[in-house]
């Protein structure tokens, strides 16, 4: 979900029951190789639209507002606190099986981002607003559990 300057309104929090299957290979690409590689060094990048200063985590290389090209002088750290945007409570995994403990998942608004961004929510007693921060795991390999979630 993109925030942007035509939908920035926050509409009324509702569930939804159902299936969702999806199987997909997923290609990280040039932004998204910057992004795992800097992970490795616990480093969250964003980067910046220099037309209409719209900003992706992870980073894109065109804006999908304007469609101007991102180059490498977009590029920025963020400091890895942001705002609880959402979250939900999660019981099956990714292939159908259910978890041995439920989790939670989290849709968190970074600061330095205009995006949101979806990772593990560490928290016991979730309120949407909350401030809360990146926690990273000890071994780091460049993959998107370099980072535990947020707490
Ligand atoms: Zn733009």
């Amino acid at each position: 979900m993109i925030l942007n300057k035509r939908n920035q309104h926050k509409l009324p929090t509702t569930s939804v029951k159902g299936d969702f299957p999806v199987t997909y290979h997923y290609t990280a690409g040039i932004a998204g190789e910057k992004f795992f590689l800097a992970l490795k060094d616990k480093k969250l990048l964003a980067n910046t639209c220099d037309s209409c200063k719209f900003s992706y985590l992870p980073p894109k290389m065109f804006c999908e507002d304007c469609f101007d090209e991102l180059d490498d002088g977009t590029y920025k750290e963020v400091d890895g606190t942001a705002e609880l945007f959402s979250y939900s409570e999660v019981f099956y995994d990714h292939r159908g099986d259910k978890l041995e403990k439920p989790l939670l998942l989290g849709l968190f608004k970074l600061n330095g981002s205009s995006t949101i961004f979806m990772h593990n929510l560490l928290v016991s007693e979730p309120k949407i607003g909350m401030k809360v921060k990146v926690v990273w795991s000890e071994h780091r390999v460049g993959s998107i559990f370099d980072l535990k979630g947020f707490e």
